[in-house]
C-alpha cells in the first residue's frame, strides 16, 4: 500500500502534462511541477493561488459555461484558454478535467497542456496562407495585379455597374514590337522593360477603385469603374505620356526609337443579362485597330 502510494505520487510528479487539484471554489490544493512550471512558479507559490487568479478576465463567460458543464456532467473540456504566467504574459493552454471525490469532499481535477508551440505554428500558417493568397493575385514579375485579380474585379464591378447603371471603362495596353525588343536586347532586358512600363502606367490612376495590372505577356489593363468615355480617354492620354517620358530605347521599333504602346479604350453601361466579356472584346478590337493604324496610339469608341 505504501509502495503504491509512493508510486502514484511519483507518477503525479513526473507527468509532463500539468496536473492540478482545486476545491470547488477554485483554491489550488495540489499541483505537479509541470503545472507550476507552466505558470513560471514554484509548487509552493502555485498553491497560494486560486484558479481565478491565474485566469485572464476575458475568459470569464467561457469559464462560466465550463463550470455549468462541470456541474451537469461531472466533466469539462477539452477546450483552449490562457493562463496568466508569473511575469504577466498569457500562456495558451488546452485543458480538461472532472470532478473527483476525496474523503467525502468534491474537487476539480484538471490536466493542462501548454500549446504555445501549437498556437505559434497555427499563426504562422495563417500568415503564410494570407501571403500566398496575396501572391496569387499578384504578377510575379512586376508585383502589380494579375489576370486572376482582373477577372475577379471585373466580375464584381460589372455587377455593380449593372445595379447602379453606371459606366465601366477598360483600357487594354500592348507594348509595340516587343518581340523585336526581346530579340535585340535579350529576354532579361525584356523583363526589365516590362517592369518599367508597368511602373509608368501604375502611377497614372490615383483612384483607389481603379485597378491596373498585367493581363499577360506584354499586355496591361486599366479597369475604371464609374468612368465615362471622356474620362477614360483622358487617362489613356496620361498613360501614353507616362510611357513616353521613360524614354526606354528600342532600336528595332519602326514607330520611333523608344518603347511605345498601343491601346484600346472601351466604355460600357452594362444592361442586365450581358456578360462582362463584351467589355474585354470591345477593348481588344479597338487595340487591334490601333495596331492596324500604325501603333503608338489608342483607339476608342466613336460617340
Ligand atoms: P505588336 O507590336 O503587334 O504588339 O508586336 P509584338 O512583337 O509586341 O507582339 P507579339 O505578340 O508578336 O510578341 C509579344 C512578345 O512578348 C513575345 C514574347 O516573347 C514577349 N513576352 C511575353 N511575355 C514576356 C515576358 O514575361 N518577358 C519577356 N521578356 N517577354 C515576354
Ligand atoms: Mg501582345
Ligand atoms: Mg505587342
Amino acid at each position: 500500500m505504501q509502495l503504491s502510494e509512493n508510486y502514484s505520487r511519483m507518477l503525479f510528479e513526473k507527468t509532463v502534462i500539468g496536473l492540478a487539484l482545486c476545491r470547488m471554489n477554485g483554491n489550488l490544493v495540489d499541483v505537479n511541477s509541470a503545472f507550476a512550471e507552466l505558470l513560471g512558479r514554484t509548487i509552493e507559490e502555485a498553491l497560494t493561488l486560486t484558479y481565478w487568479q491565474i485566469t485572464p478576465e476575458k475568459y470569464a463567460s467561457q469559464e462560466k459555461a465550463q463550470v455549468e458543464s462541470l456541474e451537469k456532467t461531472g466533466r469539462y473540456g477539452p477546450y483552449e484558454k490562457e493562463y496568466i504566467h508569473a511575469d504577466g504574459h498569457f500562456i495558451p493552454v488546452r485543458l480538461s478535467g472532472q470532478i473527483v471525490e476525496i474523503e467525502g469532499e468534491r474537487y476539480i481535477w484538471s490536466s493542462v497542456e501548454d500549446i504555445t508551440d501549437h498556437k505559434q505554428a497555427e499563426e504562422e500558417l495563417a500568415r503564410l496562407y494570407k501571403e500566398m493568397e496575396q501572391l496569387s493575385f499578384q504578377d510575379g514579375l512586376t508585383g502589380i495585379a494579375n489576370r486572376r485579380m482582373f477577372d475577379q474585379t471585373l466580375d464584381r464591378e460589372w455587377k455593380r455597374a449593372q445595379r447602379d447603371r453606371s459606366s465601366l471603362s477598360l483600357i487594354m495596353f500592348d507594348i509595340d514590337y516587343f518581340k523585336q525588343y526581346n530579340d535585340f536586347y535579350g529576354h532579361q532586358r525584356g523583363d526589365e522593360c516590362l517592369k518599367q512600363v508597368a511602373k509608368a502606367l501604375c502611377g497614372v490612376s490615383k483612384r483607389a477603385m481603379d485597378l491596373f495590372g498585367r493581363y499577360g505577356g506584354e499586355e496591361f489593363f486599366l479597369l475604371l469603374p464609374a468612368t465615362n468615355e471622356t474620362q477614360a480617354r483622358q487617362l489613356a492620354e496620361q498613360c501614353f505620356s507616362a510611357v513616353k517620358q521613360q524614354k526606354l530605347p528600342h532600336e528595332l521599333s519602326t514607330v520611333g526609337d523608344i518603347v511605345t504602346i498601343s491601346a484600346g479604350v472601351s466604355t460600357i453601361i452594362p444592361i442586365e443579362e450581358t456578360h462582362s466579356s463584351i467589355l474585354i472584346e470591345a477593348a481588344d478590337k479597338l487595340l487591334y485597330q490601333a495596331k492596324q493604324k500604325g501603333r503608338n496610339r489608342f483607339e476608342h469608341q466613336q460617340e
